[in-house]
């Protein structure tokens, strides 16, 4: 059965590539009954942080991609990769290389001035074990010099190197320490990594690690290296661009799962459909969706879907996602009567709010109280003419039955009698009802808030 992983290196938050590298990652498991693994790339230790693996973690759990099992550290495995490097060294396959800094950088020097190859030829690949010194060495694998290798990769096809163009990597360094080359390949075999859904800039590193499958006589993972992730100017994905960071995409209060549907079309497609759920991403996902070239990366469509999942989300799913972006912003939780109140709203609030922080602007008129303060945009509506009609307004309030038609039909006879349009009462009971020049339709306000507050913000505004 299927079996991904996500490799992330500690070193940094989770970028948005990474993020939809996991995410492909994450579909194709769970769309296959298999299981996702996620792996600390945590080799490199100056650079690695358990804030940073926290931060990746957080920014997974965001998105909603669950992993299987517990997170697991390379790092922690170090004896059990510098134990391949030795069966490989007892099989032949690999050698002891007491090279010195200054005999590499001899050859190199040597190459380029004869303009030959600088990949370093070490002496000592044939050298018996009783010809060796009592000195330090590196362990370097025993490259194969002739013919090329082809990877049929599920992305790019047959990608074929030429043999001549690999070096005798080193596999331990001379403190006996592994590389993280063989660090890779180690893990995804005792994981039993049936698949590795990666970026294409490991596409090189994969004819590397092939050198280890082949030595180790090990079975070999299906390879799909997806293109990078590019801005709108065809360039690289960069912070020149826009948010590359996904907690970024989380603090601007965009939906998770609108994220999701959004990286999920990035690089890989079904057909024309541009909206999807996760069971139907999960059921769809295959690797011959994944397109050859880069995708770009476009936030007016990310907007654009967001607001379609937003729209479709089940209200207390929705509310629960508004309470955990509070929580993140660092600002006040939601009252207990504010939570009632967005339940209430939710229906109208849901509509045309591309990320949670339009939807709470929205959602002013329900999280605030009396009196309503109109901010300056709306204030401007308020002028003595229009507060004339409101007060004028109040009365048929009071006796009209309080629903959609009744509320139309009050509202703009009212506004016949003063000479003047529906439309143009509407600025006047947005700034009394929420103080805002956004918000819901004035009549789902009224529907919402009910016939005592709304008389009461009027007589509010008109006093
Ligand atoms: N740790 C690598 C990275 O962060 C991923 C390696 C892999 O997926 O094989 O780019």
């Amino acid at each position: 059965s299927v079996v991904t992983r996500f490799a992330p290196s500690p070193t940094g938050a989770l970028h948005i590539g990474g993020a939809r590298t996991a995410l492909f990652n994450w579909l194709f498991a769970r769309g296959r009954g298999g299981k996702f693994l996620l792996r600390i790339e945590d080799t490199d230790r100056a650079r690695s942080s358990d804030e940073n693996t926290q931060a990746i973690l957080d920014g997974l759990s965001w998105l909603g991609l669950d992993w299987d099992g517990e997170p697991t550290s390379q790092n922690a495995q170090a004896a059990r990769h510098a134990e391949v490097a030795h069966a490989l060294l007892a099989a032949g396959k690999a050698y002891k290389c007491f090279a010195t800094q200054e005999e590499i950088e001899a050859f190199r020097e040597k190459a380029r001035a004869e303009k030959t190859s600088t990949l370093y030829r070490s002496p000592w690949r044939d050298v018996s074990e009783s010809e060796h010194p009592d000195a330090p060495y590196v362990v370097r694998i025993k490259a194969p010099r002739d013919g090329s290798t082809t990877l049929s990769d599920a992305v790019q096809g047959d990608v074929t190197w030429q043999n001549d163009q690999l070096d005798d990597m080193i596999l331990l360094r001379s403190d006996g320490s592994p590389v993280y080359m063989l660090a890779v390949v180690v893990d995804d075999h005792d994981m039993g990594v049936t698949h590795v859904i990666r970026g294409d800039d490991h596409l090189a590193n994969a004819f590397r690690q092939n050198m280890i499958y082949d030595a180790m006589g090990w079975a070999k993972p299906t390879l799909a290296h997806i293109p990078l992730i590019f801005g709108p100017d065809g360039k690289k994905l960069s912070k020149r661009h826009g948010a590359t960071g996904a907690a970024e995409y989380q603090a601007m209060g965009y939906p998770a799962a609108g994220m999701r549907n959004y990286l999920t079309r990035l690089g890989w497609s079904h057909g024309d459909d541009e909206f999807f759920t996760d069971d139907q991403a999960k059921e769809w996902f295959d690797l011959d969706g994944i397109g050859k070239s880069p995708a770009r990366f476009d936030f007016k469509k990310l907007e654009n879907i967001c607001g379609q999942h937003i729209a479709a989300a089940d209200d207390a799913a929705l509310l629960h996602e508004i309470n955990a972006f509070l929580d993140v912003t660092g600002a006040l939780p939601l009252s207990d009567s504010q939570k009632a109140g967005l339940l209430d709203a939710m229906y109208c609030l849901k509509e045309r709010a591309k990320t949670l922080p339009e939807l709470l602007e929205k959602a002013h008129f329900i999280l605030t109280t009396r009196p309503i303060v109109p901010d300056e945009k709306s204030a401007k509506n308020l002028d003595n003419v229009s507060r004339g009609i409101l007060t004028e307004l109040t009365p048929h309030l009071q006796n009209a039955s309080w629903d959609r038609n009744t509320l139309e039909e009050v509202v703009s006879s009212v506004a016949e009698a003063n000479d003047t349009k529906l439309g143009k009462l509407a600025g006047p009971l947005r700034a009394a009802l929420a103080g805002r020049a956004v918000s819901p339709s004035v009549f789902d306000m009224m529907l919402v808030i009910g016939r005592d507050e709304t008389i009461a913000r009027l007589n509010d505004a008109s006093a």
